[in-house]
């Protein structure tokens, strides 16, 4: 190995891997993509899926395990722990079965995901009822929307990519899973975006219109209520120039003050030591006779500052602690001093009825403390208490509008609020219920999933019946791909509307496969002509082995190797066996006396001579040696023997062998010892030859040109 080279373990690569994912997961998790009300998207857990993609449980849950720790931080649900981490251990377990991530988390979520969050939801988090099953639901479309992206970045990826540290199996796949996953991946992908989007402009679009129309209305209910009481606070500001004599006719000026406002409950004046002197309705006054209200915050605001004064929401001093808002203003002299005040406190009930008449939606009025003055009885507020009413998240951009309000009967609801404040310090909030909004919004997704259920079926229909087009043709491609060469059947019909591609590739294959059987048939003719050449040559060569080269007779090999069999015959045929041996006499001296090639015509003429007369089958001619001849004849008589080979010698004593240089005929002459005994005489050629030797050697002694026949058959032993 190279020193420098270092090489990371794969089990660091991984945790390297999958940390990495989980910090991605974790810092999207950090920033949930709002939707409405209460709900988010959560894109973090696509990490989930990119790393069950290809690592194994225990990284898996990792990855799970820190971007889920971002959602904590978020949401602060120990839930989403137990949720998530089953759904990362059913993808990785899914997966290393083969399944494709996308179904694995869709069946994750609607078998446990969601239940578990129903569960989970209704025991632990408090949330309004309404809300509860909308957000079950949106955890599973969450879910599906989050696996989809995944997926589609998995398509994306090239396949060998982590190959080092690759756990979950590689999986080959049929064309139409493919192409079903990934329209599947595809479509869900981008109907859920759509739907999403077209929801938020949805909500968007009818919260602007229902803030115009809470703003439009607030400030005119908010011009009439300061009306109201500018109204009020200057009737009592005249009533106090009225009233500056002593006040003996303080109640029947009263009487007629309250006739023209009724707005006022009741009403009332003091002298400057706070004392009352008069009230209306008149069945008050035995009432305020005995009290002295200058330890009153309003008669001190009043004369310390000669101004009038619009008290905060109070309890009726006087009458049954009732909640009421006083108006007050100083009571002046003629001389301009102030002798006292005149106050009344306002009719709640009909402000409340005032309000109701004027204002389509839902207000509270609270007074500078943020106490309730009046607020509409439906909203169960009681007056004198503070809202409970807190600001939700905010859900657009920037906007803090939307609260959640406690009623007196501790049930929360949701609003759109506008407030507005008055010129006393007063607020008058307007609220509008959210829940029809959310309504809206849900029955929008509802209609909008079963849309985008009925288009994935029709995508799975539609993907699988294409995907046809292109592996049923594919089928049958690879059937005549299998077929044995040797049937050469025609390709088979493709089906009816098989793509161009798959068309051209038959044709393509088509007239590869005629040229190569035409290159086969040419191969084969070449073979057949070649083995034919060979078969000749072979038999050539072994004639070449089997014979001499000069004359053609069979050579010593030859004759050594068949002898045996020769012999063999006989014995079966019980025939006897002739053996000869031949030499040219003094062929030395026709050498040295006409050359050698008049010597080799010798040799060779005199071969034709013997192959003419001893043709039969089973005789064997042999050049044995340069001028010695061996004849092997079987199934001769003694007779017949002698006969041919007497004729023989004197054959070749008389015909011309050769022609000298000179022209002139030249005839030579043969020896020759012949031994005819039966085959089983001796299985060992050495012994025949050397019987007939001997007789050759006393042929060449007694003069030659002459034959010495030896009879070893018992029957005919003659010598
Ligand atoms: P003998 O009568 O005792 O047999 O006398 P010879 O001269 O025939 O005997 P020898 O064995 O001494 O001579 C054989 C001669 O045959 C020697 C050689 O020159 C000749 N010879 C052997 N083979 C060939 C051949 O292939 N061609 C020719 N032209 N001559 C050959
Ligand atoms: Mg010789
Ligand atoms: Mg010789």
């Amino acid at each position: 190995m190279m020193p420098g080279k270092m090489t990371v373990r794969p089990v660091l690569q991984r945790a390297a891997f999958a940390s990495t994912l989980g910090a991605v997961g974790f810092f999207l998790n950090l920033y949930p993509i709002p939707l409405f009300a209460n709900l988010q998207l959560i894109l973090g857990n696509m990490v989930i899926l990119l790393c069950a993609s290809r690592l194994g449980l225990p990284w898996v849950l990792w990855t799970a395990a820190l971007a889920v720790t971002g959602l904590h931080l978020t949401w602060d649900v120990s839930i989403a722990y137990l949720i998530f981490g089953l759904e990362a251990v059913c993808l990785a377990l899914l997966r290393k079965r083969g399944w494709y991530l996308l179904y694995a988390d869709i069946v994750y979520w609607i078998f446990f995901g969601m239940p578990i969050t129903a569960i989970a939801i209704f025991q632990w988090v408090d949330l309004p009822q309404e809300y509860g099953w909308f957000t079950i639901w949106k955890q599973g479309f969450n879910g599906v929307l989050y696996s989809a992206f995944a997926s589609l970045l998995l398509m994306g990826i090239p396949k060998g990519w982590l190959k080092r540290i690759r756990q979950q199996p590689v999986l080959v796949r049929t064309f139409r899973q493919k192409q079903v996953h990934a329209m599947v991946a595809l479509l869900s992908v981008t109907l859920m975006v759509m739907l999403l989007a077209h929801n938020r402009q949805l909500m968007a679009t009818q919260k602007v219109m229902h803030y115009a129309q809470l703003s439009a209305v607030g400030k005119g209910a908010a011009r009439q209520l300061e009306d109201y009481l500018e109204r009020h606070k200057g009737a009592l500001m005249l009533a106090g120039r009225w009233f500056s004599h002593s006040g003996e006719d303080a109640q029947a000026d009263l009487a007629a003050l309250h006739r023209s406002y009724p707005g006022f409950a009741s009403l009332f004046i003091t002298d400057s030591e706070g004392q009352v002197l008069g009230a209306s309705p008149p069945r008050r006054l035995a009432a305020y006779r005995s009290i002295n209200v200058s330890a009153w915050p309003d008669f001190k605001a009043v004369m310390a500052t000669s101004k009038p004064y619009l008290s905060d929401v109070i309890r009726d001093r006087v009458f049954g602690r009732a909640p009421i808002v006083t108006v007050s203003a100083p009571r002046f002299s003629e001389a301009g001093e102030v002798v006292g005040t005149v106050e009344g406190a306002l009719d709640l009930s009909a402000l409340n009825q005032q309000l109701a008449q004027q204002l389509p939606f839902e207000w509270v009025l609270q007074d500078k403390t943020g106490r309730i003055v009046v607020a509409s009885a439906s909203l169960g507020l009681a007056p004198l208490s503070r809202p409970g009413w807190s600001t939700l998240r905010p859900v657009e951009l920037g906007d803090p509008s939307l609260i959640r309000l406690e009623s007196a009967f501790g049930t929360f609801t949701d609003y759109l609020r506008h407030q507005r404040e008055l010129e006393s310090g007063w607020t008058l909030n307007l609220v509008v219920p959210y829940l029809p909004l959310v309504k809206q919004a849900e029955s929008q997704f509802g209609v909008g999933t079963a849309v985008m259920v009925v288009a994935l079926l029709l995508a799975v229909a539609l993907a699988a019946h294409q995907s046809r087009y292109l592996t049923l043709p594919l089928e049958v491609l690879a059937k005549d791909v299998e077929q044995p060469e040797a049937e050469r059947r025609p390709l088979r019909r493709l089906p009816q509307g098989s793509a161009r591609e798959i068309l051209q590739l038959q044709k393509q294959m088509a007239i590869h496969r005629s040229a190569l059987w035409a290159h086969q048939d040419e191969l084969e003719a070449q073979v057949m002509a070649r083995t034919e050449e060979l078969a000749e040559a072979n038999r050539k060569l072994a004639i070449l082995a089997s014979r001499d080269g000069l004359t053609g007779a069979y050579n010593r090999r030859y004759f050594v190797e068949n002898f045996e069999s020769i012999r063999q015959w006989c014995i079966r045929g019980d025939h006897a066996l002739l053996m000869v041996m031949l030499d040219i006499d003094h062929f030395k001296q026709v050498n040295d006396t006409y050359g050698h090639l008049v010597g080799d015509e010798c040799l060779q003429r005199l071969v034709a001579l013997m192959q003419a007369q001893f043709g039969r089958h089973n005789d064997l001619l042999s050049r044995f040696g340069g001028e010695e001849f061996v004849l092997l004849l079987p199934g001769l008589g003694e007779r017949d023997a002698r006969n041919l080979l007497a004729t023989l010698v004197s054959t070749v004593a008389e015909q011309p062998m050769a022609t000298t240089s000179t022209g002139q005929p030249l005839t030579i002459t043969v020896s020759l010892g012949a031994v005819l005994a039966p085959a089983s005489f001796s299985p060992t050629l050495a012994d025949w030859l050397s019987e007939a030797d001997r007789c050759l050697y006393r042929a060449k002694q007694e003069g030659r040109n002459r034959m010495i026949f030896k009879s070893l058959t018992p029957s005919l032993t003659r010598s």
